[in-house]
């Protein structure tokens, strides 16, 4: 049997390999257009990048060794012009342009993409490359040692273009990179691709997301890549990598059938519609193995498996080939990426109904050192929990996880068969329980109804006016961080003040990660509530996903950007410290890290610096915002493979102008017990906590009656305590107006009036205070004073004197008495 092999590369020199092991009798020819075979495409933007430096390296084999160890005719620099299906022959053109015609028994085309290059003005200028194969990465390779690449722009957002933007950083360019998508890496949902952009943004790289490149011009200094927006961005080389189409050219003139895609159309067996002819790889289009629909994948593993599948068949057997689920992974700078099955976008899409989940993980236990996060999001059924896709980000770890996930996916394996997969435990690798087994027993919670989710997008479509924000946090953490609006009963403590959270509303609890917020729901729950949601993925997604990613740093449009100076968000320190006591918090959950960042820092002196280390991505931003709020100095950050080293000083130092923020915060001193003055008081405190604003109500004096307890216990008083217990309003009910009061006959009307016109009473304004983090602090000298006892208060109440208020005053910008 004559075989002849279109394409040497990936599938094709895969087919060639396998049919001359299966058999000794075949005829073999591999046909490649161009000068190499079997070589590492996957590779070819690492050597770019100088990460792999001899390019030898590159080639698995050579034509010769190929084609003596396997006696296969190679030839090379050969391309196949026509197909005669009738005659079963092909036209080649051979390395000196001579033409040739050549016969077949069997024709296996394996001619894979090419990738796709509009005809955009000014599109042939100089330094504009696409990548595919040896001879384009010879070319920029030879580009980037020719010219001094300042700076790059990659055009398309895929694995390739990623790889290519890291490889041009390593190189010391300054890159951009412009999608037409709002997101990176197209197989994975924006929530989890939002994560990505955050890290890119950190490795400063220049993100253009939503922008159409419309051409190319060259001005003195030289290239501009403008944009439909009308942005120009200079460049000294600029990659296209938009995407790839199959290079179907051959197939389509040889009247083979095409499929909805483009691609050529082959069945199980990976048979065109002419018997004699199989075609495999990026050309071939097969149904999705979960939708059956029609289905491209550019990947080298199913194009290496198809070979061997092909080769067979070739040979007469009949071996199934079951379709392709998309697995997926790329290295991003120093996160690692990757997708298997369905991602929720495209269950959308195909009108597939699925449910998700995100979570946030370790890669090995926490205690050990080491330990990087890991986000995971799952889609599956919500009927029969049939995972569909996984998706995962991280630094380590994530691929031995994807590859779990792709197992399932591709055998139909549902939720139960995720949580029933046995993981190596040792904690320098996993945790005893593993991340996906996490992920998996969160979906679970979903489907038995043990958990109702919300998802990002619905809290940020939501109108906040219809909603309660509850924050589970820590009141450290929300001091730090949290949603505008929201309000925060911690989880620890949640059960005693179930009170605090309304009823009335669609309650939407979120945390940092989402594992607070499920907890508290499962409180919630048994407590009756019943119109609760937690937030999928915590606020750690939320606010990647509503982050804004445009470039901030303008200078580089329009201007003379092969000139411009990087512009570091670091601060440098001015003098090197001489004692630096450094934290490890790798590995801590939240609110791990900023509690063991405030106990640091409680231990210095003033001025002393403290070197924190922390594995969670968020934990510089938190970091950066609780220096601001409590007037310590946030000097500089540094990331590397996972971990983030923050560099404080306690308190202001020398660099404290440049690092603290003026505060924002509002102190109210409430010395009257009149309603109307109570009244302007929780007025004045909600509105300005409602702004974001840490607020303080100090009640001194006659301001006591105003949290007083509705129902106090009785307590043992002496003779002037009783007396004033006798004389003064036994709580905030009893209040008389400043004016009019008329024995009480002004308040009632007030209270009645306010009613009628829809204004809050007094209570519930003093309990929104407490819903809106307004801290209340009773003043202890004047409760002494007035034989006021602590269990007369409120419980909110924390007591406290003149040194605390004075703490409060000098961190507020605005402070009342009343
Ligand atoms: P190819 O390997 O592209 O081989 C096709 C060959 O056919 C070409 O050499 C071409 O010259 C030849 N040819 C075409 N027409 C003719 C003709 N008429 N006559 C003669 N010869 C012809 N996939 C992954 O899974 N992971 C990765 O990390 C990854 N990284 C990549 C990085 C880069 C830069 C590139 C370009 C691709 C990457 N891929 C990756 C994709 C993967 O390389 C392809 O999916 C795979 O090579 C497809 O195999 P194929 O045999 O279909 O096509």
């Amino acid at each position: 049997m004559k075989v002849i092999i279109v394409g040497g590369v990936a599938g094709g020199a895969t087919a060639a390999a396998r049919i001359r092991r299966k058999s000794e009798e075949a005829e073999i020819i591999l046909i490649e257009k161009g000068k190499y075979i079997s070589y590492a495409n996957c590779g070819l933007p690492y050597y770019i990048g100088d990460v792999i430096e001899d390019r030898d390296r590159l080639f698995v084999q050579t034509p010769e060794k190929f084609g003596n160890r396997f006696n296969i005719d190679v030839r090379i620099q050969s391309e196949v012009l026509s197909i005669n299906r009738e005659e079963k022959n092909i036209i080649i053109k051979g390395p000196n342009g001579e033409e040739y015609k050549e016969e077949y028994d069997k024709l296996l085309l394996s001619t894979g993409a090419t990738p796709v290059k509009p005809p955009l003005p000014g599109i042939n200028e100089e330094g504009i490359f696409t990548l595919r194969n040896v001879d384009d990465t010879d070319q920029i390779k030879a580009y980037t040692h020719q010219k001094k690449i300042e700076s790059a722009v990659v055009i398309g957002a895929g694995f390739i273009g990623l790889e290519m933007a890291e490889n041009l950083h390593l190189l010391g360019a300054n890159v951009s990179i412009v999608e037409m998508d709002k997101q990176v890496m197209a197989p994975i949902d924006f929530s989890m691709a939002s994560l990505v952009h955050q890290h890119l943004i950190e490795k400063e790289i220049n993100l253009y997301l939503g922008e159409t490149v419309t051409g190319f011009e060259r001005d003195e200094k030289g290239l501009l890549v403008t944009l439909k927006s009308g942005k120009k961005i200079p460049a000294d080389l600029v990659i296209l990598s938009i995407g790839v189409r199959p290079l179907n050219d051959l197939a389509k003139n040889a009247n083979l059938e095409l499929g909805a895609r483009g691609g050529i159309k082959v069945d199980q067996y990976l048979k065109t519609n002419d018997p004699h002819i199989y075609a495999i790889g990026d050309v071939i289009e097969f149904p999705h193995p979960l939708t059956g629909n029609p289905w491209m994948n550019y990947l080298a593993g199913p194009a290496n498996r198809q070979g061997r599948i092909v080769a067979d068949n070739i040979l007469g057997d009949h071996i199934s080939y079951e379709g392709s689920i998309g697995t997926s992974i790329a290295k991003v700078f120093d996160y690692t990426v990757a997708a298997t099955g369905l991602p929720a976008k495209r269950l959308k899409a195909e009108n597939i109904a699925y449910q998700s989940v995100t979570t946030h993980g370790f890669s090995n236990a926490t205690y050990y050192p080491g330990a990087t996060p890991l986000t995971i999001k799952l889609t599956f059924c919500p009927q029969t929990g049939q995972l569909y896709g996984g998706q995962i980000v991280g630094y380590t770890g994530v691929d031995k996880r994807i590859d779990q996930l792709a197992l399932l996916v591709k055998k139909k394996g549902t939720i139960q068969d995720l949580i029933e997969l046995e993981h190596a435990y040792a904690p320098p690798f996993s945790s005893a329980k593993d991340p996906i087994a996490i992920a998996a027993y969160t979906a679970n919670n979903i489907l038995i109804g043990d958990l109702k989710p919300a998802y990002w997008r619905e809290i940020r479509d939501a109108n906040k006016e219809d909603i309660v924000l509850l924050d589970v946090c820590t009141p450290e953490e929300f001091s730090v961080k949290s949603l505008p609006g929201a309000i925060n009963v911690p989880l620890d403590g949640m059960r005693d003040n179930l009170d605090k959270i309304p009823k009335d509303k669609p309650v939407y609890l979120f945390c940092a990660v989402g594992l607070r917020g499920y907890l508290a729901y499962r409180v919630l729950a048994q407590h009756g509530f019943t119109n609760v949601k937690s937030l999928i993925g915590g606020t750690r997604i939320l606010l990647a996903a509503t982050t804004d990613t445009t470039p901030k740093n303008r200078a580089t449009e329009n201007e003379s950007y092969h000139s411009k100076e990087i512009v570091s968000p670091q601060q440098s320190l001015p003098v090197t410290p001489e004692k630096v006591v450094k934290v490890d918090a790798c590995g801590l959950q939240c609110p791990g890290p900023i509690l063991t960042l405030k106990n640091a820092v409680e231990e210095l002196n003033t001025g002393e610096f403290l070197e924190i280390t922390s594995t969670d991505s968020a934990f510089p931003r938190d970091a950066e915002s609780w220096c601001r709020s409590t007037g310590n100095t946030f000097i500089s950050k540094n990331s590397s493979n996972g971990k983030f080293s923050l560099l404080i000083q306690k308190g202001g130092g020398a660099v404290k102008e440049n690092a603290t923020l003026p505060s924002t915060g509002k102190t109210f001193i409430l010395f009257s017990d009149d309603l109307d003055k109570a009244l302007a008081t929780f007025i004045l405190a909600n509105g300005a906590a409602a702004t974001g604003q840490k607020v303080t109500i100090f009640f001194t004096f006659w301001g006591l009656n105003v949290i007083k307890k509705s129902n106090p216990p009785k307590v043992n008083k002496d003779i002037f305590g009783k007396l004033f217990s006798m004389m003064l309003p036994k709580n905030s009910k009893h209040l008389g107006l400043s004016k009019m009061n008329m024995l009480g006959i002004g308040s009632r009307m007030m209270r009645k009036i306010m009613k009628h016109k829809g204004v809050d009473s007094l209570e519930s304004l003093r309990r929104q205070a407490l819903m809106n983090g307004v801290e209340f602090i009773a003043c202890q000298m004047s409760m002494d004073v007035m034989g006021v006892a602590p269990e007369e208060l409120m419980s909110e109440v924390t007591l406290g004197g003149v040194a605390t208020y004075m703490e409060r005053a000098d961190q507020a910008n605005g402070n009342l008495f009343i």
